[in-house]
């Protein structure tokens, strides 16, 4: 499957100089009043755009932003053409259409190496629906459908999919990057760990699932083992628990025996009085989470216990902090992990907005082999599913 995966052409593998190149951004980044607040992943677009620069191609560049209903002011990519150019130091042109006659002319008057950036692709309803006549209004606008926006990829929309009906359609430098890295979690250098935490377990039963074909060891934090401790039969106060998903969580118990998967569960919890930022707190065993205390993060014993199992890890992946990493008072546990992940020799894969951040938060992002800027994309990818916006590129 890797294999398969990696044989798509890039951006590489064909002519792209004096060519006028639709390129699928992800351009979706927080924005609080008109202002980028985190330029991470614009900056993960600069190779490819760089890279076409370099080839004198016309560019075109269109992304979605937020979840808008129709046209929505506050969503408009509008600043982001000025962020780009700050960050190409050349100029950006915005079309507020993203597809039309007007955006057919500003498209067609780009000379070799200028840059277009279109309006939010959602603000038309056809995008989500991946409307074929969307898709081909779109091809019109250029010759050739350049694919970068991998954390756009486990959609099927008119820009991340469709459009590869109508144009030639090749992998971006990022879109390359994310598909080469993560195809090695798929056949992994022995021993793999992966570390899954974060709120719902019911979110990450499909890439447990991926897991737990591939992984030598599996450990389990954050709000989601809740449910892993509920199954096994220990009372957990007010925690988290997804009672619905109990079944579940003794399925993958279940499976890890028989695979002769290491499963690794908190042994110990750092426990709260109310979910607060600053309750009363303590530690206990598992098992001992008093009447209506709730469950914030794995305790000292387990963090010791999870920095061991990965010592001798060649490969990691770890998606979700294991516990409520934005209050400091249970950070502890997401701390312990990404050290001992940042000193391992290991090759490794974080994935996932909220795990990434407390990285950053942490200043141990430098020290991980691949951050991954898709965080659904990627948990689908490693499940093992074929994601419609690499489906739709051309094959080597
Ligand atoms: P990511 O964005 O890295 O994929 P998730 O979104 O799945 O991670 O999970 C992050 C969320 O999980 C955070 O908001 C965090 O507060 C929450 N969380 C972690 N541990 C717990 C817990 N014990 N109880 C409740 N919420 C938790
Ligand atoms: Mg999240």
């Amino acid at each position: 499957m890797a294999e398969q995966l990696l044989a798509k052409k890039t951006v590489r593998d064909v002519p792209t100089t004096g060519r006028t190149v639709l390129v699928r951004c992800d351009f979706n980044v927080p924005m609080d009043d008109g202002h980028v607040k985190d330029d991470t992943r614009l900056r993960a677009h600069m190779p490819t755009i760089e890279y076409l620069i370099g080839q004198r191609a016309r560019i075109v560049l269109c992304s979605h932003l937020g979840r808008p209903k129709g046209r929505t002011p506050g969503l408009s990519l509008r600043p982001i053409a000025g962020v780009l150019q700050d960050l190409l130091q050349r100029p950006v042109q915005f079309c507020p259409d993203t597809i039309g006659p007007r955006a057919r002319r500003a498209a067609d008057g780009l000379l070799p190496g200028g840059i277009l950036l279109l309006e939010n692709t959602r603000f038309y309803p056809e995008e989500e629906r991946n409307d074929p006549a969307f898709s081909r209004a779109l091809a019109a606008l250029g010759d050739l459908y350049v694919d970068d926006a991998f954390s756009a990829a486990h959609r099927a929309h008119a820009s991340t999919a469709g459009v590869a009906a109508f144009l030639p359609a090749v992998a971006g430098l990022l879109m390359e990057q994310e598909i080469a890295m993560l195809s090695r979690l798929l056949d992994p250098e022995r021993p793999f760990v992966a570390i899954v935490g974060g709120a719902k377990v019911s979110d990450k039963l499909g890439v447990l699932e991926g897991l737990l074909q591939r992984v030598d060891k599996l450990l389990v934090g954050g709000g989601m083992a809740n449910t892993f401790l509920a199954a096994l039969g220990h009372r957990m106060g007010s925690s988290l628990v997804e009672t619905g998903h109990l079944r579940a969580a003794s399925d993958i118990i279940a499976k890890a025996k028989e695979r002769g998967v290491d499963l690794l569960l908190p042994v110990d919890l750092v426990v709260a009085d109310y979910f607060l930022a600053e309750p009363d707190r303590r530690t206990v065993d598992v098992g001992q989470v008093p009447p209506d205390w709730i469950a914030m993060d794995i305790g000292p014993v387990t963090a010791e216990r999870f920095a061991v199992a990965l010592r001798d890890a060649k490969t990691i992946f770890w998606n979700g902090p294991l516990g409520v990493a934005e209050w400091p008072n249970f950070a502890n546990g997401t701390l312990q992990v990404a050290r001992a992940i940042a000193e391992c020799k290991a090759f490794s894969v974080v994935g996932g907005g909220d795990s990434i951040a407390a990285l950053n938060r942490l200043g141990l992002a430098g020290r991980i082999g691949h951050i991954s800027t898709g965080g659904g994309a990627s948990l689908e990818f490693l499940e093992g599913k074929q994601l419609p916006g690499i489906a739709a590129l051309q094959d080597k």
